[in-house]
């Protein structure tokens, strides 16, 4: 413990009075903890950013072209969780521009996941038999700088129209294999909670949708979205699932464990996914620490993804042996309940393929060789 007159710190307390911090009008405004404020406040010019951090010369050069790049948005919380003094801050890289977003990688596509091709309905992505992904909006508290759907984010275009959801409806209605609509965009708790309830409640009256899932980064960039008039309106329509995208543990503030106890507490099952990023989580430490953090919070770590190939994100991709080590440093070693699964969402449209560490060594006639956790071997007989 260092004591008052530490003259380190004494000199450390002279240097903030001086410079008065200007995210602290921010973080001392009254209305800070009003998710609308939030919004109406998120910082997305060079020239805001640039009064409240000192910017790299990586990140300055990110600002360069502005036509065709992923718009910047960082909501005031979510910057006020960056490390300000540590260029490398895992929260930073997520957040701003840099440089590297300018290469396109020869592997990139504009549609890493082959979506569009399978989109019978503007809006509407059906690739799976009985589920279909609903996107809504095409905006976000925060823009995720290694976003899969960087093609069509940040413009900030007004929600779905009527006449496109109607045509999503018309569809899902008449396609009655499809049991599970998972609603994402951009961010669908972006829109208001009245205009999310237009899309919910005409959902919830097609008889053979049995699940609605919302796919969603605001609790964790914008806690204080997850009010309660948002969670009374959601509990109306169980089962209601949420898929909340974490990258780091430093996410996990006691704002995050609050939005996700009301979220809980309304009876929504809460699932994280998790993409693999170079330099900011792809290390086995970082990730069980956010499993585990996750779970604290009552957060099932339900995917893990490698980074896929969208415009621009190569300096992010890390290599697939890198995220089956991780699987195979947490299998065994701590709760299975913090173990997502590993997947490539194929390119080309193949979906979602689990990659992990492999535990049948081999398989003989009337047994089967097995490997644990700890690399013994084990033969099981059939
Ligand atoms: C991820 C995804 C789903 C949901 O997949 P689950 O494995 O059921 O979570 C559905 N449709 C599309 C197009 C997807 O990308």
């Amino acid at each position: 413990m260092s004591s008052p007159f530490d003259p380190h710190l004494e000199n450390n307390n002279l240097a903030t009075n001086l410079q008065a911090d200007p995210l602290d009008n921010y973080l001392s405004d009254p209305e800070f903890h009003n998710w609308k404020w939030q919004i109406a406040n998120r910082i997305t010019s060079f020239k805001e950013i640039k009064k409240l951090i000192t910017l790299t010369p990586e990140e300055k050069d990110g600002f360069r072209k502005s036509k065709g790049r992923l718009a910047m948005a960082i909501t005031p919380y979510f910057f006020s969780l960056i490390d300000k003094t540590d260029p490398n801050c895992p929260i930073r890289k997520q957040a701003i521009p840099r440089i590297d977003e300018l290469t396109v990688s020869g592997s990139e596509m504009l549609d890493p996941c082959g979506e569009d091709s399978h989109t019978p309905v503007p809006g509407l992505v059906h690739r799976y038999p009985d589920r279909a992904l609903l996107l809504v909006t095409d905006s976000c508290a925060m823009y995720c700088r290694y976003c899969t759907r960087n093609r069509i984010v940040g413009e900030e275009r007004p929600p779905m129209s009527i006449k496109n959801f109607d045509k999503a409806y018309k569809y899902i209605m008449k396609n009655n294999s499809i049991r599970d609509i998972l609603i994402s965009g951009g961010d669908p708790l972006m829109l208001t909670t009245d205009h999310l309830e237009q899309y919910i409640s005409k959902l919830s009256k097609i008889p053979h949708l049995e699940m609605i899932r919302i796919g969603t980064r605001v609790p964790a960039t914008l806690p204080m979205r997850i009010n309660d008039k948002l969670v009374t309106m959601l509990k109306k329509y169980h089962p209601v699932y949420m898929s909340i995208h974490f990258s780091h543990p430093r996410e996990i503030t006691p704002e995050v464990a609050e939005a996700c106890a009301k979220l809980s507490d309304a009876g929504i099952p809460l699932g994280s996914q998790t993409v693999l990023l170079n330099g900011i989580n792809n290390d086995l430490a970082t990730m069980t620490e956010l499993f585990k953090k996750l779970l604290t919070i009552r957060v099932r770590p339900y995917y893990m993804y490698q980074c896929d190939p969208a415009l621009g994100t190569s300096h992010f991709r890390t290599p697939v042996k890198q995220g089956i080590d991780i699987i195979d440093g947490l299998r065994g070693h701590t709760t299975g309940y913090a173990i997502p699964t590993f997947v490539i969402d194929a390119p080309g449209g193949g979906g979602k393929i689990p990659v992990g560490p492999e535990n049948v060594v081999r398989t003989e006639p009337g047994k089967i060789v097995l490997k644990n956790y700890q690399g013994k071997i084990y033969e099981y007989s059939e």
